[in-house]
């Protein structure tokens, strides 16, 4: 999970790059960073925290060049430190070299190695630094055969924006699995990972990079080359669930009327007459209204969010998570008093933010508090760039549906079903990533990854 952006040519290259990271800032709230060129030299500033902790004017001036790549991140390889912050920056013989990377490789460990062993020396932990050395190790002369044959070695989920010398690089892995858009803006060229980034920037979506698809931006041209071209792709299906902005297009089509569509679903599908339904805000809230708006039954916020904590889920240690649950959401007590409440959540990881949330819904009041979740039950890791846990720790792999239910304390608890799923969504289903839910995975994950996290 993290959003990548990139822009070229721009004089104020860092500077819309820090807007358009703060569009992405919910696809990774532990470090920001943008590295700029001005065809001499790099400037680079990453730091950990928000966006808004990151940068300032002064900084942002300080980041010199027309051509700029950034990165919001959350660690699903490699620890929080400075040090492992994106976007990562090296000189080599192939030139200055610069990568944001969005997704994981699942053959990172391998190819470490590999390079280790022909002598490259290693800086950081993260799956983007063995990109670079391949980049610096190609056998290849010219500059495109050389990312070429850099990213041919690579497996798994990466949705990339690079910098090599004056050229700006786009790349998306060939199934596709994390989302990368093409925008204009003053005549430059943006890449980022969510088209809401155009809209808050006032660039005009082009069109997205397709999977296996490279693209090489120059200060006047574009050059496309599109490498691998796979039946069907491996989009991942939690960005339109949870990960993605409601008003971002992800894979061409808008996500919150997809989320909105899994709500109707679920209403179809798990009815109940009740006096009100409810989000966990922001996670439900599209499905909710979905919900709500099928069974006709009044849709109340009945939790209102602090805006000023990021998501409980982005914050590493347990110890941290359980304090942010219950700081962030609090009830409205006379919309719950004696009633029968449907509360709707996009999913359930661990279980443990949903047993915190419907005890407060339950000392506010409520008589009864059913559950509807807008997905199936998430049963096995994510390899691809979603930070699940291991099968361990994910609540539904190990437990029945009524065992959740007694859990979270809730009177019933409904999953929309895998078909209910597959049917909300505006992408024909042979083109989604669903390990999560089958773990059926579209890449082979080595041997060592599978003994370690599925078992
Ligand atoms: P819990 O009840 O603790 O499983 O938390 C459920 C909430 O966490 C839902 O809003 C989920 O969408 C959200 N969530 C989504 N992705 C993750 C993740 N990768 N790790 C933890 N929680 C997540």
């Amino acid at each position: 999970m993290c959003g990548v952006f990139g822009i070229y040519p721009h004089k104020e290259a860092a500077k819309i790059s820090c807007l358009g990271l703060y569009a992405l800032q919910h696809r990774g709230e532990e470090s920001a960073g943008i590295v700029t060129y001005n065809g001499k030299k790099p400037f680079i500033h990453k730091a950990l925290g928000l966006v808004s902790d990151c940068f300032d004017e002064k900084i942002l001036s300080s980041l010199k060049g027309d051509l700029a790549v950034g990165h919001v991140r959350y660690s699903t390889t490699g620890s929080t430190t400075l040090k492992n912050t994106q976007p990562f920056y090296v000189k080599s013989k192939a030139g200055h070299i610069s990568i944001a990377h969005n997704g994981n490789l699942i053959n990172a460990f391998g190819l470490h190695r590999q390079l280790e062993d022909k002598g490259a020396l290693f800086q950081t932990t993260m799956d983007s630094e063995v990109i670079a050395h391949l980049i610096a190790h190609s056998p290849k002369e010219d500059y495109q055969e050389t990312i070429v044959w850099a990213l041919s070695q690579l497996q798994g989920a990466y949705s990339l924006v690079m910098m090599l010398d004056k050229v700006l690089i786009g790349a998306r892995d060939p199934l596709g699995f994390r989302p990368l858009s093409l925008g204009k803006l003053d005549g430059a060229f943006v890449l980022a990972s969510e088209t809401c980034v155009f809209d808050l920037i006032g660039a005009q979506y082009l069109r997205d990079i397709q999977p296996g698809e490279i693209i090489f931006i120059h200060q006047d041209k574009i050059d496309s080359l599109r490498t691998l071209i796979q039946k069907n792709y491996g989009f991942c299906i939690f960005e339109y669930i949870y990960f993605a902005r409601p008003d971002s297009n992800i894979f061409q089509h808008n996500v919150y009327q997809a989320r909105k569509k899994l709500g109707e679903k679920l209403a179809e599908e798990f009815p109940l007459n009740a006096d009100v339904v409810m989000p966990v805000p922001d996670s439900g809230t599209c499905a909710a209204i979905g919900y709500s708006q099928v069974l006709k039954i009044p849709y109340e916020m009945a939790m209102i969010r602090n805006h000023y904590i990021g998501r409980t889920f982005i914050q590493p240690s347990q110890v941290q998570r359980d304090f942010r649950v219950k700081v962030k959401l609090n009830p409205v007590k006379p919309l719950l008093e004696n009633k029968k409440v449907v509360v709707v959540e996009d999913s359930i990881v661990r279980g443990t933010t949903s047993r915190a949330r419907v005890k407060t819904i339950r000392q506010a009041g409520a008589k009864e508090v059913h559950m509807r979740i807008s997905c199936p039950p998430l049963v096995s890791p994510c390899f691809y760039g979603i930070d699940f846990p291991t099968k361990k720790e994910l609540i539904a792999a190990r437990h029945s549906i009524d065992w959740i239910r007694d859990f979270i304390g809730v009177d019933s608890l409904k999953y929309l079903s895998r078909e209910g799923m597959l049917a909300a969504m505006p992408v024909s289903k042979e083109n989604f990533c669903t390990a999560c839910f089958s773990g059926e995975y579209p890449v082979e994950l080595p041997k060592k990854i599978s003994k370690f996290i599925l078992e």
